[in-house]
């Protein structure tokens, strides 16, 4: 099996040692998707009319912040192109992980349906070992695997089952949606129960789900517990994060936690009037500094957890 070497990413422009990531890494992105079923656009990161504007975000992050690594969530049925992300991460220059996997049920494709779990599974890890679409570009990571409500419908329990299955045979890690989050103890009961370790696994959006036991619990469990949609304040204000982290950070977890800003419209762009994705170093980590963090801490939480939760890796490795 051919499974990344230890210590090393699957980049869309080829394989990268851990150790030369020395900057932050944005944890949960997008960077070319389109999730439009309105027929507005709105949900839409075009991979020629905004990438340029995404680009010149990620180029400028990287001389500003030390930018150096974007985990894309982009999977299938979500718009990916995976040719447009390697073409942003040479220009930005930039590394990107990019994904495999399916987003939750109503965007779910059609194949969901028509395979079992195994058949689902064999779709992902020929993905992974063969790469995506043609291009002999491979996925770093498996996400954003998605559910919705408390409890995975039958057809997402289905496709975590087989994000699983293929993380097991390939090393890579699941990162999940956790729609408004919700369900993040069932998608990690799971995904566990395929046999995937828990510190294999990062549960998403976990800052819009005001409780605090719940993160706690994910987090003792030993899975990362995602706070990746910083700045998205129609959903949560910013202040509810941080105290929300802080609770995390205090409870013993610093090293469970993700961050990151989901971009996943072009309106959140900085260039359109967004909050754009430095708004995590711009505005959120400002106020975590504010509140007492120092700078091993900010590298815990921006760079040594996202790097351990790709690798697999232990807290002493990195
Ligand atoms: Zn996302």
């Amino acid at each position: 099996m051919n499974r990344p070497a230890p210590h090393t990413l699957r980049t869309v422009t080829g394989d990268l040692p851990v150790g030369s990531v020395g900057g932050p890494v944005l944890a949960h992105e997008h960077l070319v998707l389109d999730l439009d079923r309105r027929g507005d656009g709105a949900a839409v990161l075009h991979p020629e009319l905004h990438a340029a504007a995404v680009t010149a975000e990620l180029a400028t992050l990287r001389v500003e912040s030390g930018l150096a690594l974007v985990v894309e969530l982009t999977c299938r049925g979500m718009g990916r192109d995976i040719g447009a992300l390697a073409r942003i991460s040479r220009d930005a220059r930039v590394a990107v992980v990019a994904a495999t996997g399916w987003y939750y049920e109503p965007f779910h494709t059609p194949e969901i349906d028509a395979g079992d779990v195994e058949q689902l599974t064999g779709v992902l890890v020929r993905e992974i070992e063969g790469g995506i679409d043609g291009t002999g570009i491979r996925p770093g990571v498996l996400g954003e695997i998605g559910s919705h409500g408390d409890v995975p419908t039958p057809s997402e329990a289905k496709v975590l089952r087989a994000g699983a299955r293929a993380a097991v045979r390939t090393g890579l890690s699941v990162a999940t949606h956790a729609q408004l989050g919700r369900g993040g103890l069932a998608q990690l009961e799971l995904l566990t129960g395929e046999g995937l370790p828990a510190h294999r696994i990062g549960i998403g959006h976990q800052d819009l789900l005001d409780d605090p036991g719940v993160h706690r619990e994910l987090a003792a469990e030993g899975a990362y517990v995602a706070f990746d949609t910083v700045g998205k304040t129609s959903y949560q204000d910013d202040r509810t994060r941080l105290r929300l982290l802080l609770a995390l950070v205090e409870a013993g977890h610093a090293d469970r936690a993700l961050l990151s800003c989901d971009i996943s419209r072009h309106g959140y762009l900085l260039d359109e009037g967004g909050q754009g994705y430095g708004h995590l170093f711009r505005s959120f980590l400002p106020r975590l500094r504010a509140a007492g963090a120092d700078d091993d801490l900010v590298d815990l939480l921006t760079r040594r957890n996202p790097l351990r939760f790709l690798t697999g890796a232990s807290e002493e490795d990195n």
